[in-house]
């Protein structure tokens, strides 16, 4: 081609997004073959960039087209192109990384085993046949084994693997599907597994490892079994005798566990299935996806007991489907492999001194995880529209960033999250990058792993946090780790109520502005008046949050106590209210009377969690609670199994009362129409309606109606107050899908556009990223 061929055209495309270790170069060699160009791609610190030339008609076609040959997993999110005088080039080459800038590209998560992968997998005369490591451009490991960036095999745990001749051919072919997948390896030149006792000793290796694997588990034992973003404990989920030794030796009575079935054809057996919820469940993300059973039996009581709901994932990594195959299961249990609150197993040696106890053998290998990352869990939701809720954001999900809507020169913010299923955000630009769930920070282990994360984080997006947000609430190892921080580096630091973050990372999520109305249903926080909050109604403006109203203070006798032994609540409605709860004879109700009558070590709450737990206790159903929200669950399986449920306009049907009192509530002087909404009349019919012998499912129902109204008062009274029309609701009680279907068809019906979450989780989950926008916004306490 001469250098000045008539017509022919030159553009260079500076790409953004999900760029890079998704296969994207090869998609756009192959383009380019296509369509006879000339020219290079190359990684770029901070995405892609193409120079493409040759016929002008081509190159156009080309632009079109881009966006439409992305490789599955592929995303861009801006392109910008600038034409070039042609340089006369007559081929395409895809060209090094470019790595001299601050990293600025997107890392990519971990993608489950694709179709392709599964076929060779399972295909006798393939090179990989039943090699657990498989994997291509569109799938395997990512973010679980990057140490660095950009993205490339020596800056993984990969690095130690070195290709033999077969994959190296595959790896620089740009028309094979493994070009540059950094993961490549085959059972020549890559990581092998193998089966150990708790002491290390090697029973077996490779293929006969996971045959022996499966033949313990399908015998009842439990293995341990090394994925992709830590160990799991698997046992036969069919299995009634392993089930209740997983229970005892995880210390774990009740709390649902976490099911893999072999396909989607066995989770319907168990489980109704939505379409919507199918494409989760295949997403290369594999989540667990919490299902409604469809069956009752008594395996099913052991695995998820009260519950409405299973959660249940499909096999992602390449062992799952070898495991599956070689013991003819239907469903595993797959439960993190950690020992009650500590933080997933990822370590090998860590693993066996951890896991010894519980599991019988450890299916292991030697392909180290760099990045812890728990299984996600979302729900589906349905009413009034489809929408995804996230419970748990980690594996499939993690790094990708959530876009803050823009502000200029935005520092780089460090949010330091909660205390309870802890996250939390760093910030660069206007992308806010949330962690890995890190879990509950009560443990000496869960703070290490909680500032390793960060360093890591720190080192990725190579930034230096220039301020810090935390919670309010002093005691937090979390807040007292980011005022550590803040000191040492003589950072500012802003303390970000508890509940105002639950709002705003709704508000982060959808880029709002206000005025308009928040809503937190939820656990406990500390409000900014030193009392526990939990059930309130705000007011938002620019990031300044006014106190519209809550939910009537009652005492929380025992204080953290009365969350697990919610026989105490019952007694507290019982003083306030007036009513005598009938409870078993073993607890010390004397004691307690005598605490809430002298105000001793009951300190006055808001929360809508508490209502939840004071009603279960009231109706008899529940007086203590091993795991968190197990009575909110048990309510809401309870309500959603009553006659009628499914309706949510009922209007004109039985709620319990309650009455709204003005002016109870104005934290902000010149604001003088706050509400306070008391319960009173609502807890005495109930335990009335519960004494007189009503089914507890039409009680439930009927107290679920009464909270969705109760949402609906405060929204309809912020709005009188000049609130507007949004609503946000945010909050661990949203997780309730009876609850939150109800609220957002409710208030639609009153004419307001309701916000929730579904990039992060309404849970503590989120409060990271809503302290982050606070941060941003210049957010002060009032
Ligand atoms: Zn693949
Ligand atoms: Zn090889
Ligand atoms: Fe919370």
């Amino acid at each position: 081609m001469s250098r000045a061929s008539k017509g022919n055209k030159r553009i260079l495309l500076t790409l953004r997004g999900r760029v890079q270790g998704v296969g994207f170069r090869p998609a756009v060699y192959r383009l380019a073959a296509e369509l006879t160009l000339a020219g290079t791609v190359s990684n770029t610190t901070a995405g892609a960039l193409i120079d493409i030339e040759g016929p002008g008609k081509s190159v156009d076609t080309f632009v079109r087209l881009l966006p439409k040959r992305l490789p599955p997993h592929g995303r861009i999110d801006s392109l910008k192109t600038t034409t070039r005088e042609p340089s006369g080039a007559s081929s395409f080459v895809i060209e090094k990384s470019r790595t001299r800038n601050a990293p600025d590209a997107e890392l990519p998560p971990d993608l489950a085993l694709c179709d392709p992968c599964k076929a060779e997998l399972f295909n006798p005369s393939d090179r990989r046949y039943r090699y657990p490591f498989i994997n291509c451009t569109d799938c395997g490991p990512r973010f679980s084994i990057i140490k660095g960036i950009p993205y490339d095999r020596p800056k993984t745990t990969m690095a130690g693997f070195t290709l033999c001749p077969d994959c190296a051919r595959e790896y620089h072919d740009p028309l094979n599907r493994r070009f540059h997948a950094q993961p490549d390896a085959c059972p020549a030149c890559g990581p092998h597994i193998s089966l150990t006792r708790s002491d290390g000793c090697v029973i077996s290796s490779g293929d006969h490892a996971i045959k022996q694997c499966a033949a313990l588990i399908k015998q009842g034992k439990i293995c341990a079994v090394k994925g992709i973003g830590g160990y799991h404990l698997v046992c036969d989920a069919t299995n009634a005798a392993a089930l209740r030794r997983l229970r005892a030796r995880k210390i774990r009575p009740s709390k649902p566990f976490a099911l893999m079935a072999r396909d989607i054809k066995t989770a319907a057996s168990w489980c109704i299935v939505s379409e919507a919820e199918r494409a989760s469940l295949l997403s290369s993300a594999r989540p667990i996806v919490l299902l409604q059973k469809n069956t009752s039996c008594a395996i099913l009581d052991i695995l998820a007991p009260g519950n409405r709901y299973l959660g249940v994932m499909l096999p992602y990594a390449p062992v799952h489907e070898l495991l599956f195959t070689d013991g003819d299961f239907s469903f595993l249990v797959m439960t993190s492999g950690n020992r009650a609150d500590e933080p997933i197993a990822i370590d090998d040696t860590d693993a066996l001194r951890t896991l010894s106890g519980i599991a019988d053998a450890f299916l292991t290998h030697n392909r180290p995880i760099h990045n812890r990352c728990d299984d996600s869990i979302i729900q589906h939701l349905t009413q009034p529209e489809p929408e995804i809720s996230v419970i748990r954001r980690s594996r499939g999900y993690v790094p990708d960033p959530v876009t803050l809507p823009a502000s200029k020169n935005m520092p780089v913010i460090f949010a330091a999250g909660a205390e309870l299923k802890n996250t939390f955000t760093l910030t660069r630009g206007s992308k806010a990058y949330v962690s890995a769930y890190i879990g509950d920070l009560d443990t000496e282990a869960a703070l290490a792993y909680y500032r390793e994360s960060l360093t890591r984080m720190n080192g990725f997006l190579s930034v230096q946090p220039a301020a810090i947000a935390c919670d309010l609430h002093p005691d937090y190892a979390s807040t007292r780790f980011a005022r550590d921080y803040a000191r040492k580096n003589s950072l500012p630091i802003v303390a970000v109520q508890h509940h105002h973050a639950h709002v705003a990372s709704v508000i982060a999520e959808h880029g709002l502005s206000g005025p308009l109305i928040g809503i937190a249903f939820d656990g406990t926080g500390l409000g900014t008046d030193s009392t526990i909050w939990g059930g309130e109604c705000f007011i938002v403006r620019n990031a300044q949050f006014s106190r519209f109203g809550y939910l009537e203070r009652f005492p929380l006798p025992g204080g953290d106590a009365a969350t697990r032994e919610t026989w105490r609540l019952a007694l507290a409605a019982a003083a306030f209210c007036g009513i005598a709860p009938r409870l078993p004879q073993r607890y010390p109700v004397e004691t307690v009377r005598r605490m809430i009558s002298s105000s001793i070590n009951s300190p006055l709450c808001s929360s809508a969690g508490r209502v939840f737990d004071t009603v279960a206790a009231l109706i008899g159903l529940r007086f203590e609670c091993d795991h968190e929200a197990q009575a909110a669950m048990e309510l809401e399986a309870l309500a959603s199994a009553a006659p009628g449920a499914a309706n949510m306009d009922f209007t004109g049907k039985k709620v319990y009362n309650f009455t709204v009192r003005p002016g109870g509530a104005a934290s902000d002087a010149r604001q003088k129409t706050g509400i306070m909404i008391s319960l009173q009349d609502a807890y005495r019919q109930i335990n009335a309606a519960a004494a007189a012998g009503t089914s507890l499912r039409s009680i439930s129902l009927t107290f679920h109606r009464t909270m969705a109204e109760i949402i609906v008062a405060m929204s309809l009274n912020a709005r009188a107050a000049g609130g507007g029309s949004a609503v946000c609701l945010s909050g661990g009680v949203f997780q309730n899908r009876l609850l939150l279907a109800m609220a957002r068809h409710r208030l639609t019906k009153h004419g307001f556009t309701v916000y929730i979450n579904t990039v992060v989780p309404s849970n503590d989950g989120g409060i990271s990223l809503g302290q982050a926008w606070c941060a941003t916004r210049g957010y002060r306490i009032q």
